[in-house]
């Protein structure tokens, strides 16, 4: 029997401080509460295991918050009970989140020795003003210290986040930024632009004067860096904010673009399985009351989470689609056909001639994608091509 991909992800919601422009279900615990959080986690771990015995593990994340700011002993429990109940696939993509200032050697060899095979490192900035604007903990040298721990423990695969558009960051501080992280020979970069969230303290200070963001041409102008430095440095750019070196692209945020079903597991984490999205408790006294041994025998499994959304068929096309042109390679008009037995061509077409003879979209073979052009304004084509 041909068995379909699963990924699975679990999230860790501790951080040593929070950062001033995080918005993410995430505080600092005392190391009791931690434990009991650990627990619970693999309650529900285990509990929901029937729930893919027809499915092979692709891909399993470890995000946060700040994994690596528990003890490392936590994270060897949640991939033996992983490996134990789920049919992980041997060559499962494993990753964990971590920051620079909270690994050590001993964290570090602890997961390669437990099967996780990718490290995404936090790193936001080279520079240590930059990440003192953003409230980050750590420093450059940590960094590099961080990296060289991960390279001498074996690790092959690792990521770098990066932010552009930090308060009072210029074109030339984010080359510098960049240069640095890419001359490491890094296999993965994820540059995300920073966005001024609701009820965060970047909030208030922007409101007050009290930080001020690049301008738009300055941004456009990382941007251009962006594509330059890649381009030099032979990494492709396979999604809106991800460049790879070829076959280091990560599968699991690929799956998640790609429609394949996900279980998440702790506070706050999302699962999309049967045509259904859930939300976990966002709570953590919410999430820790719950008795996931009585989950699958439950007659309300509702009960367990704080949303439950049954994804109807116009739904489900118009969330492939906005995820879908997402990726550089866009949409594949034979895995839509496969998906929902309808002619994504004969379905958008009046929109697709449009944006195509505008230049904004194009297509190659069986892939319909936004190109560079299409990407700089992808809401306002995004929003054209939803189903009502
Ligand atoms: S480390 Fe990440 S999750 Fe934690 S506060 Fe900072 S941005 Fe938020």
């Amino acid at each position: 029997m041909i068995m379909s991909n699963l990924e699975l992800y679990i999230h860790i919601p501790f951080c040593e401080k929070k950062c001033k422009y995080c918005d993410f279900v995430s505080f600092r615990a005392d190391f009791s509460v931690v434990d009991k959080y650990i627990y619970k986690l693999l309650e529900e771990i285990e509990a929901k295991k029937y729930l893919a015995n027809d499915y092979q593990i692709s891909s399993i994340y470890i995000g946060g918050g700040t994994p690596s700011f528990i003890e490392p002993k936590h994270i060897a429990f949640i991939m033996e009970s992983v490996k134990s109940n789920y049919n992980v696939l041997e060559d499962a993509e494993i990753s964990i989140e971590v920051n620079p200032n909270s690994v050590n050697e001993d964290k570090i060899c602890t997961y390669f020795n437990s099967g996780i095979n990718r490290l995404s490192i936090g790193l936001q900035s080279t520079n240590d003003d930059e990440l003192k604007i953003l409230g980050r903990v750590h420093n450059y040298s940590d960094f590099l210290n961080a990296y060289n721990i991960a390279i001498h423990a074996g690790f092959k695969n690792i990521n770098v986040d990066l932010i552009n558009g930090i308060p009072s960051q210029t074109p030339e501080s984010f080359k510098k930024s960049l240069k640095q992280v890419l001359m490491l020979n890094i296999k993965h970069i994820s540059i995300y632009n920073l966005i001024i969230e609701d009820n965060t303290p970047f909030k208030s200070m922007l409101e007050n004067n009290e930080i001020q963001l690049p301008l738009e041409n300055d941004l456009l102008m990382m941007d251009k860096i962006t594509k330059e430095l890649a381009d030099y440095y032979r990494l492709n750019r396979y999604e809106i904010s991800n460049y790879a070196k070829e076959g280091f692209e990560c599968r699991h945020n690929l799956g998640y673009w790609s429609d394949v079903p996900y279980i998440g597991f702790g506070l706050n984490s999302s699962s999309y399985f049967a045509n259904t999205r859930y939300k976990n408790k966002a709570i953590l006294n919410d999430y820790m009351s719950l008795n996931y041994r009585n989950y699958m025998i439950s007659t309300n499994q509702n009960d367990f989470y704080d949303e439950v959304t049954h994804i109807d068929i116009t739904n489900h096309i118009n969330e492939y689609v906005m995820l879908g042109f997402r990726k550089i390679k866009g949409i594949n008009t034979r895995d839509f056909y496969n998906t929902f037995n309808k002619d994504f061509e004969e379905l958008f077409k009046t929109a697709l001639s449009k944006y195509q003879n505008m230049g904004l979209v194009s297509k190659e073979s069986d892939n319909y994608f936004l190109t560079d052009a299409g990407l700089d304004v992808s809401n306002s084509i995004l929003s054209d091509l939803l189903l009502k």
